[in-house]
This record gives C-alpha cells, structure tokens and sequence, in this order.
C-alpha cells in the first residue's frame, strides 16, 4: 500500500475527469485518477464512430454547467483533444491499464485494489460509467460467432451485409455511418424512433427514402444462429437474413458485481444507492457519471456531478 491520497477517482471518462479538474481548481492537490484503458474516455474512444458530433445537449436534454469545465459541442476528436489538455494542463496524476478490482474502508481509510498495484485514500470517486458492460440481448448468442457479433464498431470492415440493432441515437448514428461503404440494415424492435435528436430523424429518413439503407422497424429478434459463419437472423415476422455482422447499439448496464465488492449498497432494481450529495452509504464513497443516473446520461450532467461532489467533500472538510 502506498501514499496516501485526499481522493482517488476510478474511471477516466467525463465523470472522472470532470472530478479531476474541479479537484485541482478548488484546492484539493493530492489526487489520483485510475483508468483500466490505455488512455482515458474509453467510452467516447470505443463506441463513438469517427468524427461523431458530440452535442452538449445530448438527447435534447437541456444542461447548464455549473462547475469549471468548459465543455461545448464538438466532434468525437475535439472532445477528447479538449479532455487532453485539461489533463496535461492541471497536471493530473494518472493510473492507465489499471482495473480497479475493489474498494474497501478500513476504518476511516479507503484501500483501493487494482490489477497492477494497491492504494489508499480518503475520499474515492467510482465514475466508472456503464458501457464496460454493454447490454445484450435476451436470446443466445453462439459463442462461434463472437467475432462477427459486436457491441461498437471496432471489427466493422468494408463491404460487408450489417445489421445494426437499437433505437437511439448510437445505432442510428452508427448506421448512418456504415451504409457509406456497406449494405447495412437498422433493426429497431418498435414502429417509430422516438428517443432521436432532431438532426438524427431527419437523416434515417433522408437515408431510407433514398435507399441508402433499410429500416426493419416494429420487429424483434427471435434467434440468432451460426450458417456456415455467418449470422442468421430469425425476425418475428417469421423471415430470416444472413449477415456477415451484427452490431448491437442498446446501451449499458449498471455493473453491479464491482458496485458489490465496493460495498456500494443497491436498491430493489438493482442500482446504487446514493445521496443528493452523490455520497453512497459508505461516508467518503461518492458515484458520478453515468453510473448515478437512472437512464439518459451525458458528458454535461457527468461533469456537473463531479463539480456538486467536490463542492461537497470541501464543504464537509471545513465543517
Ligand atoms: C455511442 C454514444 C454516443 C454518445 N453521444 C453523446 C453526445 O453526443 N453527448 C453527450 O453528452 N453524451 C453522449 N453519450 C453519453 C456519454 O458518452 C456518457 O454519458 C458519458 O461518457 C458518461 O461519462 P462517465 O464518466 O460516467 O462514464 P464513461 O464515459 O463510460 O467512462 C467510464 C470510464 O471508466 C473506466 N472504467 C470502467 N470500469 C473501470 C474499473 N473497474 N477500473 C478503472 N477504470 C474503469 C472505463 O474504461 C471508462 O474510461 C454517448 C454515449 C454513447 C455510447
């Protein structure tokens, strides 16, 4: 176990950074921010296509900041370029490629294990957010088909027959994208989009209209089965297609295992249980990002829970 930090952060997206700066800006110097990815922002780097727009006001949720990070719209690369240089600019001391295992409070200190090293500190921050565990659907999937069923576009190719799966925003934006150089289809399991900024909308018809891509809408999925490499896909209109990808874009779950082994304590739907302070029951143990929201998360209320939970521990500090 080593030096004793005032706050470690776990998770390097919106939430974690957000903490970071409004720690450094409002006075708390010993901090440390430990991320299992190779960089930070693993969320924006994995799941966002190339040259996304990134709008503050995401889902039309209208947010004011109130803390000291200025974030605007932008792109998937000025958004990540701007995270950099706050970073580099408050000189925020990083842990890359550590996967914080557990939390645990040893009287009135927090041990931090992770898969690389242990540290200890007197606040921590769990801002781990929820696409490390995207969902999947109800039904099997074949394990044989693992590389051709994807939940980002990281294996996404040229030239090959997709289905992309979901009805926000991500699988319309990642369908959109696609169909620039493959044959894609968007398979939404109700009859209209209803969860679409406005520019989305317009565009899925726009594409659609011109057949640029097909839209499957008001049907799920039964099955899903290997022919001969590919993927079959069995609609409930009782038709099937073969694929050579499905990407699913449904979102998150609230990965509860690690939330247990922090002795973070979880209500009856199985999400954490926290404060008007973001404070868990566990005095010291706040939650931020998208892990303290219910549905609908965003970088602008990411970065607003990190201001209100520094504000917080300084307030306490004084008291
Ligand atoms: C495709 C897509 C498009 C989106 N577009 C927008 C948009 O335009 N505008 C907008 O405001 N929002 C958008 N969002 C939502 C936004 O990305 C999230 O609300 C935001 O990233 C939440 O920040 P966070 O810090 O809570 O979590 P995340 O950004 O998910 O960051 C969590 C970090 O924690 C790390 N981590 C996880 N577990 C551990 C562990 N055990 N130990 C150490 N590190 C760990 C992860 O690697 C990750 O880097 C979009 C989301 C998606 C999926």
């Amino acid at each position: 176990m080593q030096q004793m930090y005032d706050m470690v952060i776990i998770g390097g997206g919106p939430g974690g950074i957000g903490a970071a700066v409004e720690a450094k800006v409002l006075g708390i110097n010993s901090i440390l921010m430990i991320e299992k990815g190779d960089n930070h922002s693993q969320t924006i780097r994995k799941f966002y296509k190339d040259n996304k727009r990134v709008d503050k006001n995401y889902k039309g949720q209208e947010i004011e900041l109130h803390g000291n990070v200025d974030f605007t719209d932008g792109t998937k690369e000025s958004t990540l370029n701007y995270f950099d240089s706050l970073l580099d600019h408050d000189e925020i001391d990083t842990a890359f490629n550590s996967e914080v295992e557990s939390v645990t409070k040893v009287d009135n200190e927090f041990q931090i294990v992770t898969t690389k090293a242990g540290y200890r500190a007197k606040n921590v921050i769990v801002a781990i957010g929820t696409m490390g565990k995207p969902n999947k659907p109800d039904y099997i999937l074949p394990i044989s088909l693992k590389e051709r069923i994807n939940f980002n576009l990281d294996k996404c190719s040229q030239g090959e027959k997709l289905l992309l799966v979901g009805g926000g925003n991500s699988a319309v934006e990642y369908a959109i994208e696609l169909s620039k150089t493959n044959n894609v289809t968007l398979n939404y399991r109700k009859d209209t989009f209803s969860r679409l900024n406005d520019i989305n909308l317009k565009l899925i018809h726009e594409y659609n209209g011109q057949e640029k891509l097909r839209l499957r809408l008001g049907m799920d999925i039964v099955s899903v089965e290997n022919e001969n490499g590919l993927v079959k896909v069995n609609f409930t209109d009782g038709y099937y297609t073969i694929y050579d990808r499905v990407v699913y874009a449904i979102g998150g779950t609230t990965p509860v295992d690690f939330l247990r082994k922090c002795g973070i304590t979880l209500d009856a739907e199985g999400k954490p249980e926290f404060d008007e302070n973001f404070e868990t029951k566990m005095q010291g143990l706040y939650l931020a990002g998208d892990i303290a929201v219910k549905s609908g998360g965003s970088i602008a209320i990411a970065l607003n829970h990190a201001y209100h939970i520094i504000s917080h521990m300084l307030k306490n500090k004084k008291n």
